[in-house]
């Protein structure tokens, strides 16, 4: 302190002055750099819209701009640099990225973020609360407190036992899972180590985080069994379950957990939870092992849970009479994970707000909670009730994610979530009705009704529907099967090489879409011991609610004309 002191005032004040530039000055009335740049930045955002409704990427300039022979040669500079030049390299960064919330962007499970959420992420980043400890957070730990409790709410859980932490992702919310599971099922795992094979079991369609998940855990990812889905709705199949159950409990074998899947990200399969914890609360683990973990995986799906309010005798948000039914089913299988011990939500998904915002919710906090206590730190000091550093992943606890779901659900309501996911609904309706008057396509999630469609183009000429029963259910025409699934992913790479080339069809853009590489087994390959008998197929993501019916019949016309180029291609070559 003293050198500091006896320093010269002026070099005092160069430093000084260069060190207080560079922050915002949180605690001054005038406005100062952070809030011109974010107005600067803002004006950027918009020049990032394309011009003209371009094509599904953001800015006028779509070329990858990275070098990466020579991209690690990147260094620090000497000097101090100005921010608004920052924030013009920064804004360039994002030139050609996939625009999720373009009506053409339909290619996976990412929503545009809704405005309010975007906001409160940028809240957090501005004023940067820890949500670790109550005295670094403070009343910003309402976001996580009530989003456990709105989210138990919407579930069906007594709220007041129920808790929940926002962490990394999907991908966390399995891994913290695990973790539960485990510490309940084997006792001293935490101290000890993980000791014995226990197993977790999941359907075949179930997210390939489960590998993440049980090898970091330290599980290994041997340990995650694999059980059969029913061909037609792509739902676990409780039977196969219960032998693999029965086979368990005979070698004594102890479960950790069983993960329902609800809303698989390929087809939007609901697993059967009730079922489960049916057969879980038959056939328990012995001692000394614990009662093992249901968990639902609800992150691409859950919202759909919504519609458990929505008065479908008077319909007053006016959706099509066909489509009641099937939003109907979709929230009473979500129902059902009223049996779960803990569940998983992305609002980064079915949320429609920005990465990452994804909260593990558990049913019995104080279980939870006790079961992975640890002795707190020296530094850290409970100011108030809620603490969560004595439990969590991780330390340091970002608050954008969990502010921008609470923010997301204050913002949307009930009625939010309704119009946004019929919007999409009545989009798939139109695109499946128009794949049905198409001979030569097929829709192969015909039984699920939630954002995404999957189907088949087959040559011109071939009746796509009975062509692909065949292809499904009879070994002698895997042949057909195999040459169709390289069709349809070199269809999938044509239309993915038009949108990045900004080609036109019918002076529109074509779509951001993909394909799946095989979101099931065929019929007589239900153990999936033949590594090729499996189902490829195009794939449509809506997550935006710009779509009309008349783009859909558009991407329809691009699919085909990406069918006919690649059928051409083969046979000039
Ligand atoms: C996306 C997804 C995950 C992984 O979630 P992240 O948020 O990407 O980490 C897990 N399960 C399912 C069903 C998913 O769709």
């Amino acid at each position: 302190m003293n050198n500091i002191n006896e320093s010269s005032p002026n070099k005092f004040r160069k430093f000084q002055e260069i060190a207080n530039s560079l922050f915002p000055s949180a605690f001054r009335d005038k406005r100062d750099a952070l809030s011109e740049n974010i107005v600067n930045a803002i004006d950027h955002i918009n020049r990032l819209r394309p011009e003209n409704k371009g094509p599904a990427w953001l800015g006028n300039n779509g070329d990858l701009a990275i070098d990466y022979q020579s991209i690690k040669t990147a260094e620090i500079a000497d000097k101090l640099s100005c921010c608004e030049d920052v924030i013009n390299e920064t804004v360039a960064l994002f030139n050609g990225m996939p625009n999720w919330g373009h009506p053409l962007a339909m290619c996976n499970t990412i929503p545009p973020g809704n405005t309010a959420s975007i906001i409160a992420g940028i809240m957090a980043q501005v004023f940067s609360p820890n949500m670790l400890s109550g005295e670094y957070a403070w009343n910003v730990q309402r976001a996580e407190l009530e989003s456990a409790g709105m989210l138990a709410n919407l579930v069906g859980w007594d709220a007041q036992r129920a808790g929940g932490v926002y962490t990394y992702g999907g991908s966390g919310c399995w891994t913290y899972h695990v973790k539960y599971a485990l510490t309940r099922v084997l006792p001293n795992s935490r101290e000890e180590g993980i000791r014995t094979d226990a197993k977790i079991l999941c359907s075949q369609q179930a997210h390939y985080t489960m590998m993440n998940s049980t090898d970091w855990a330290g599980l290994g990812m041997n340990n995650v069994i694999r059980i059969k889905t029913d061909p037609k709705t792509n739902a676990m199949d409780l039977k196969d379950l219960e032998s693999v159950l029965i086979a368990l409990r005979m070698q004594n074998i102890p479960v950790a957990s069983v993960v329902c899947t609800m809303g698989t990200t390929d087809a939007n399969a609901f697993d059967p939870v009730a079922g489960v914890r049916r057969l879980l609360d038959r056939y328990r683990n012995a001692a000394p092992y614990g009662r093992a973990l249901l968990y639902c995986d609800a992150v691409t799906s859950w919202s759909w849970l919504a519609f458990q309010k929505y008065d479908f005798t008077r319909n007053p948000l006016q959706f099509t009479e066909a489509l009641l039914p099937f939003m109907k089913n979709n929230y009473r299988a979500l129902q059902n994970m009223k049996y779960a011990d803990a569940i998983g939500f992305d609002f980064h998904k079915a949320g429609f707000a920005p990465y990452i915002s994804s909260m593990f919710a558990y049913r019995d906090a104080s279980e939870f909670e006790t079961l992975l206590q640890r002795p707190g730190s020296a530094y850290l000091q409970s100011r108030t009730e809620y603490n969560p550093y004595d439990y969590t992943l991780e330390a340091s606890r970002a608050a954008t994610g969990a502010l921008a779901g609470w923010a997301t659900m204050k913002y949307f309501g009930y009625e939010g979530f309704q119009a946004i996911l019929g919007t999409i609904m009545e989009n798939h309706h139109a695109l499946r009705n128009l794949l049905n008057t198409e001979s030569a396509t097929v829709c192969v999630n015909a039984n699920d009704h939630g954002m995404v469609t999957l189907f088949r183009i087959y040559p011109k000429g071939v009746e796509a529907e009975q062509q692909y029963q065949q292809e499904l259910c009879d070994p002698a025409w895997k042949p057909q099967l195999l040459a169709h699934n390289q069709l349809t992913q070199d269809i999938g790479n044509k239309l993915y090489q038009w949108f990045r080339t900004g080609k036109q069809i019918n002076g529109k853009f074509t779509p951001y879409m993909s394909f799946t590489t095989g979101f099931c087994v065929t019929e007589y390959n239900r153990d999936a011991a033949d590594p090729e008998a499996k189902v490829y197929a195009l794939k449509i993501y809506i997550m935006n609610t710009h779509l009309t019916p008349e783009l859909m019949k558009h991407v329809l016309d691009c699919v085909i004309a990406a069918r006919d180029e690649v059928v051409g291609d083969a046979v000039r070559f």
